[in-house]
């Protein structure tokens, strides 16, 4: 198998250089690739349907005969050519129609039966099927693959490239997974998973073959994860001699909770007891006060004297926290400073000056903490806020300005364990699961849009006294039709500016097309209470703090994940005023309804991750892409099952054979050492 990944696709029948390009667009330039180049999708052609039972709008297999030749000629309207036909089978007809194909009319043959797979749909004339797929039945009852694709390639060459690949398969193909790992865990070899993935007789073999490949991807991330934090071990941390944390409460206005002690004694053990550098994840829900936290942490960091660098994604959340840190620090001498692109460069200048001959004890910044001009005299104990926004190299980046520093990690976005384990492998993980006394209970209502009015004229009361809201609009996709006619954030600002009962009120707007310095005053603004309506998409999910605003009310709100609801609602909630969050939705689905449930019911952050997982997969966690982690061609986070057992499985591993030193491991190791070549984690070389 090996052998396959340096074997270039060219050498496959019928692909030529010019697919060869194409291929390398989807990222597949060897056979290996190509091997692994998994269906997104499959078409089921082996139980073709009556056309008459056959339902209408979505994919469907029929196995029907052309009555007669098909027809060519030319549309009236745009002039394109058109070739048309009846198929029929016992149950009834239907009509293929294709255009501009040249030669489909020599393709299909009257008086012939094919399989036909498509859509169909009604119209006046009758039943009707645009541009089905066809094959002839003694070449194509079983189950297709469809691949992602790109301009100019055809899901058929695909198909057949994948074929004529899986001819070069060797005879006995070395199995990354050992013999006992497969018959513990129940999996099929990698030649059946492999032939299957692409080709399967039925639903069964799909089954396994994709359960195979889930298992060892994730083996293979889970084992590589755990295999960098022991090497990123192996470096001497900086041991502190002292504990300063009682001194630091006494500078608090209130006492820690339970878990924020916690969390700030596995971080003080991390730094004082072991010679490894601490490499931790403080998880807390909004509100938690994690913020806290991570001053407790800095303070015995700089009581040592050490630096501390606390960074965080956006220039207004590093301005907070600037702002709480200097208020808790205020009388302690230590000097905390900010470093955000915003800066004059003058400025800029003397900061850095100041961090390199160890004048700044703690500064708080944006990306500006990355470049390569700001040095520290000593920096010991980096801290990243929302730390999924930052990638791993980021991480590094930051750590590498120190000499072994240790990382603290801040996240509030709550994630079930199972996919913490998976998605920060590399971490200790502590999690603040208590918030302070005293937070007032956020009251969320879920309205259809014909309480709309009445939720204005709410959320316009509140502001005559005094108050700030939020409304919060889904994004728009360019180009997406929208048939419940969704909003921009822009044009829901304008429609507000035009109602007669809005229109004095100061609105604000805020999207992501906006430029930073342009989100920033405005967000400046709401903050100061000069902006009194805040209309915005998610892009104040992050951490925002105006105690002030006690309304948020949600558009469409089912159109978002639970997690990043629990997230917008805890921009509210933060001050002493009664606080509401009003979801609105047209959606009556029963998914729909579940969800909005759940968040009507539910306030604990934790909860609704997991809810969330299971009802929507991992994806609203962090968007698309995982920043930082290793690609993944086939496995996702939804099926907590699979993790459990593949997290089952890297413990044994690691209880056999600690460095993977294992012979019957090697095949697992250069799969590590394949997965996170991408990801510069040269840990892994
Ligand atoms: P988050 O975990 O969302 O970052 P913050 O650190 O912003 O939360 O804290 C939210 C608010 O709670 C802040 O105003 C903070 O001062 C306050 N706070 C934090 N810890 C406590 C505590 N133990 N008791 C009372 N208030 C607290
Ligand atoms: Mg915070």
């Amino acid at each position: 198998m090996p052998g396959l990944f340096f074997k270039s696709i060219e050498e496959l029948k019928g692909i030529g250089k010019k697919r060869v390009e194409q291929f390398r667009r989807l990222g597949v330039n060897s056979v290996g690739d190509l091997l692994m180049y998994y269906p997104r999708d499959y078409e089921d052609w082996s139980d073709p349907i009556p056309i008459a039972e056959a339902p209408l709008d979505e994919n469907v297999c029929i196995k029907a005969t052309l009555r007669t030749p098909m027809r060519v000629g030319m549309t009236s309207k745009r002039g394109m050519l058109i070739s048309k036909a009846s198929v029929e089978d016992e149950s009834g007809w239907v009509k293929i129609i294709y255009f501009n194909n040249k030669y489909i009319s020599s393709m299909l043959q009257a008086g012939e039966t094919y399989l036909f797979f498509g859509k169909i749909n009604r119209t006046d004339s009758g039943l009707q099927m645009i541009s089905p797929v066809f094959s002839k039945p003694e070449d194509g009852g079983n189950i297709h693959p469809i691949y992602h694709l790109t301009t100019g390639l055809p899901n058929r060459i695909v198909a057949n490239a994948v074929s004529e690949a899986l001819t070069m398969l060797p005879k006995m193909i070395n199995d990354p997974l050992p013999q006992w790992i497969r018959d513990r865990w129940n999996l099929q070899g990698l030649d059946f998973a492999i032939r299957k993935i692409h080709y399967p007789d039925n639903a069964d073999e799909l089954f396994m073959a994709k359960r195979r490949l889930v298992f060892e991807e994730l083996l293979v991330l889970n084992l590589g994860l755990r295999y960098l934090k022991s090497s990123s071990r192996a470096e001497n941390g900086i041991v502190f001699e002292k504990d300063y944390t009682a001194d630091f409460l006494s500078l608090l206005p209130f006492k820690f909770t339970n878990a924020q002690s916690r969390a700030v004694r596995d971080c003080i053990n991390d730094m004082t007891k072991t010679k490894y550098p601490m490499n931790r994840l403080v998880q807390g829900d909004v509100g938690s006060g994690k913020t806290a936290v991570a001053a407790a942490v800095c303070y015995t960091a700089i009581k040592n004297g050490c630096q501390a660098a606390f960074m965080v994604p956006t220039e207004i959340l590093a301005q907070q926290h600037y702002k709480s840190m200097t208020s808790i620090l205020k009388d302690t001498g230590i000097r905390v400073e900010l470093l955000t692109g915003s800066l004059t460069p003058k400025n800029k200048r003397l900061i850095r000056e100041n961090l390199q001959s160890g004048e700044i004890d703690l500064v708080i910044g944006t990306h500006a903490l990355l470049t390569d001009d700001t040095e520290f005299k000593n920096l010991a104990l980096a801290i990243t806020d929302e730390q999924h926004r930052f990638g791993v190299s980021q991480r590094a980046t930051l750590l590498s300005k120190g000499n072994h520093p240790h990382l603290l990690v801040m996240s509030a976005t709550p994630i079930p364990r199972t996919l913490a384990l998976i998605i920060y492998g590399d971490l200790d993980i502590s999690v603040i699961d208590e918030l302070p006394p005293g937070r007032q209970k956020i009251d969320t209502l879920v309205i259809d849009s014909k309480k709309r009015t009445r939720a204005l004229s709410f959320i316009r009361k509140n502001i005559d006294e005094g108050r700030q809201c939020y409304i919060v609009c889904p994004l728009v996709e360019e180009g997406e039709n929208s048939p419940e006619g969704l909003l921009s954030a822009e044009e829901y600002a304008q429609q507000l500016m035009m109602n007669e009962d809005m229109r004095d009120i100061p609105i604000g707007i805020l999207h992501g097309k906006m430029k930073p310095a342009d989100k920033e005053a405005v967000m400046t603004d709401f903050k100061n209470g000069d902006i009194k309506l805040l209309v915005s998409t998610t892009v104040i999910e992050v951490g925002v703090d105006v105690p002030n605003a006690n309304i948020i009310m949600i558009e469409n709100a089912d159109r978002f994940g639970l997690s990043q609801l629990h997230q917008l609602r805890g921009r509210v909630g933060r001050g002493s005023e009664k606080s509401y969050c009003i979801l609105v939705s047209d959606n009556n689905s029963p998914d729909a309804s579940r969800r909005l449930k759940t968040m009507k019911n539910t306030s604990n952050g934790f909860k609704i991750a997991d809810e969330d997982l299971k009802l929507r997969g991992p994806g609203d966690f962090f968007g698309q892409k995982q920043h930082g982690l290793p690609e993944l061609k086939i496995a996702g986070f939804g099926n907590t099952e699979d993790i459990k057992e593949t997290q089952q499985c890297t413990e044994e591993i690691l209880k056999a054979s600690p460095d993977l030193s294992s012979p019957d491991l090697k095949g697992l190791k250069a799969e590590i050492k394949r997965l996170f070549s991408k990801t510069g984690d040269t840990a892994l070389n």
